[in-house]
């Protein structure tokens, strides 16, 4: 159960996932009995006397109630002790990067997320942040792209989308063995000037855990520092809404991370986060079905004779399927997500043939709601990797992605073999 001393925070014990899912950070509310938390839509609190906050509430953009349940609902969810939650996906992964400085360096993982790579490639790195790209399930090759001035250690798994699945824990080993070749950050030292007075002494692991959601993969009790989730996807799960997370179960780590959102400012608004707590309730039967039903259409796809080549972790053909069996559970048990890729034989225009006439899957980026949608990620969502790199990552011209959604499983294969008939 969360940390967080809210005093809605009112389950007496410890509990199971679906339960958490349900009740974490939610009690009823004090002034009516409502039984769900209300909309708070305000931007300021009244103050008794000046100065005087109640529960430390003194205007919308540092705390709201409805976001103050949501990231004490996360945060039990991931196994932390602290949630934040904020404007986008991306604007959370913004307030980690604030947390360097200058000549500071980060480790990513090859493929993350075109965004993720955009805002570190496009931003961070005119403002002195270096960054190395490595093949996080080649252990040696995270080793190598470590420097004394590492202080970010950021992986997605699995990853998108090519659905690497990296081992977390073998990550953080590395990280701790390293941990004695640091040298100190340079620029402003000034104990005492707030939380950002002094910079990371250490390197920091970051898990993207967007793809699994927390119903399959806490990294936290795998050795990360910061779960991250574009909540846009699984966490929201109903494709009405752009927002991000981040939970922690370290203290100072929280404290910096809190002060960098409010000075920074990319808070959600109060209907989004309402939105968000009605959609974690019903997380953990969603991942379920999401998972099945992309675990029989990745084997069938596998068995279709105009697909060269699946890649899904529950596929024992995929060449990390041991670990992800490891890694990633669902309560109810094996879960390897809602995402698959596949390539289509024949390249680019088979592949736009079966884009075009799909009529269930809809033709759309983005990912994690209860509709199947598809996409294309040379054309679409990894256009802006240079053609070299989209080559080095195995994203051929014939690669489609799936994400799944929860309808009748027998409609999403008719749907897939209608469209990949013969032109
Ligand atoms: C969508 C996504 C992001 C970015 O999140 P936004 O909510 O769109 O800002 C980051 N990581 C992954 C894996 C994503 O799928």
């Amino acid at each position: 159960m969360s940390a967080n001393s809210d005093p809605r925070d009112a389950s007496p014990r410890e509990m199971r996932f679906a339960t958490d899912c349900i009740h974490a950070g939610q009690a009823p509310d004090p002034s009516t009995g409502a039984i769900m938390t209300p909309v708070y839509m305000t931007s300021t609190y009244v103050q008794p006397s000046p100065g005087v906050f109640k529960d430390g509430y003194d205007y919308a953009r540092s705390k709201n109630p409805t976001r103050t349940a949501l990231e004490s609902n996360l945060a039990a969810l991931e196994k932390g002790a602290h949630g934040l939650v904020f404007s986008s996906g991306l604007a959370a992964m913004d307030c980690i990067l604030h947390q360097l400085r200058a000549g500071d360096h980060a480790v990513l993982s090859d493929d993350v997320y075109g965004g993720t790579f955009r805002q570190i490639d496009k931003v961070f790195r005119h403002l002195g942040i270096e960054t190395t790209r490595a093949d996080m399930t080649d252990l040696e090759a995270i080793e190598a792209a470590f420097t004394p001035r590492t202080r970010l250690v950021w992986l997605e798994t699995p990853s998108n989308p090519m659905l690497k699945v990296i081992d977390i824990r073998a990550v953080r080993g590395i990280i701790d063995r390293k941990a004695d070749s640091t040298t100190p950050s340079q620029g402003l030292r000034e104990p005492g000037a707030g939380p950002l007075g002094t910079p990371l002494e250490r390197s920091i692991l970051v898990v993207d855990n967007t793809f699994a959601s927390p119903a399959l993969q806490n990294p936290l009790s795998l050795g990360a520092d910061v779960v991250m989730h574009s909540c846009t996807k699984y966490i929201g799960g109903h494709s009405d809404l752009v927002a991000g997370a981040l939970v922690t179960r370290d203290d100072s780590l929280a404290a910096r991370l809190r002060y960098t959102q409010n000075a920074v400012g990319a808070v959600p608004g109060a209907m989004d986060c309402f939105l968000m707590l009605r959609s974690t309730k019903t997380l953990h039967v969603r991942m379920q079905r999401h998972c099945e039903n992309a675990l029989e259409i990745a084997r069938w796809l596998e068995g279709h004779p105009a697909i060269e080549r699946v890649i899904y972790p529950g596929l024992e053909s995929h060449p990390r399927h041991a670990l992800a069996a490891r890694q990633m559970r669902g309560p109810w048990g094996e879960g390897f997500g809602g995402m698959i890729s596949c390539v289509v034989k024949g390249g680019l225009e088979p592949a736009r043939r079966l884009l075009e006439r799909v009529r269930l899957f809809s033709l759309a980026e983005s990912l994690g709601g209860v509709e199947s949608l598809i996409e294309h990620p040379a054309i679409m969502t990894h256009a802006s990797l240079p053609p070299q790199a989209r080559a080095a990552l195995g994203i051929a011209d014939g690669l489609v992605r799936l994400s799944v959604g929860i309808e009748d499983v027998r409609d999403l294969i008719e749907d897939l073999d209608a469209a990949l008939q013969p032109a």
